[in-house]
């Protein structure tokens, strides 16, 4: 059997999203640690989020310490598309200071299109500095071609995800499971690498990758192609390096 090293998770929030979690960065680095971590990014939702950070946050985030408590920290965004153009929440001055940009569609900012319409505005949003992940592109009120969206993603050191919440029987995202099998099955075939992520909202589930895992095995997902078992490399590539990647 497969074996997979999770020793990252960054895609996640505090109390700073909102959403009514009430853990602190703090308190997530204390549960990073006691899950075996060793790399956690935090990755606050951009300011069109209703109750979420402001840009204010932003500019301040990137002064903060690389390593709490033992553990390396990665300031990062996840960023709302806001229209068809690929336009995102935060400038472009602000992103080159972060670590890494998620782009993701979420209501009430982006408006689902049509599949064509929807990949157009994720590839026009790689453009911008520091984007490296695709958001829960699993998201089936989001509908996506999944060949274009990764090969472009390829072409521009960009790497999807597999959102384990997507992939919970009770999530609000729909048909994650079934598109989660066909992004696997697409990075598969053309040796793109894809993050795994929690996408916790405060410290409940950080580092819980379960779903993905067990999809991930289903899969046969080659071991080589995850970029949690590796901090250094995933580090690496979200500084800009990509001289490791298959
Ligand atoms: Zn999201
Ligand atoms: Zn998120």
């Amino acid at each position: 059997m497969t074996t997979y090293n999770i020793l990252a998770d960054i895609h996640t929030h505090s109390i700073s999203s909102g959403h009514g979690s009430n853990d602190t960065l703090t308190d997530m680095i204390k549960c990073a640690r006691t899950r075996g971590l060793t790399l956690l990014g935090i990755s606050e939702h951009g300011p069109d989020t209703p109750g979420s950070c402001s840009q204010s946050y932003f500019e301040g985030i990137s002064l903060a310490p690389r390593y709490r408590m033992g553990i390396r920290i990665l300031y990062g965004v996840e960023l709302n598309i806001r229209n068809l153009q690929g336009d995102v929440d935060l400038p472009d001055m602000l992103l080159s200071r972060l670590d890494y940009a998620i782009i993701s569609m979420h209501p009430p900012v982006f408006t689902p299109q049509t599949a064509d319409c929807n990949t157009d505005a994720y590839i026009h949003a790689m453009k911008h500095p520091r984007v490296r992940f695709i958001g829960h592109a699993d998201d089936g009120r989001y509908p996506v071609d999944y060949r274009r969206l990764l090969q472009a993603a390829r072409d521009n050191h960009v790497f999807p995800e597999i959102n384990n919440v997507s992939l919970l029987p009770d999530g609000y995202r729909t048909n994650g499971y079934e598109n989660s099998r066909q992004i696997l099955a697409v990075c598969k075939s053309i040796s793109l690498p894809v993050l795994l992520s929690s996408d916790s909202h405060g410290c409940a589930h950080v580092g819980d990758m379960s779903h993905s895992l067990s999809l991930l095995s289903e899969c046969n997902f080659p071991p080589h192609l995850l970029l949690n078992s590796n901090p250094d490399r995933l580090c690496r590539i979200c500084s800009g390096n990509f001289d490791e990647l298959p």
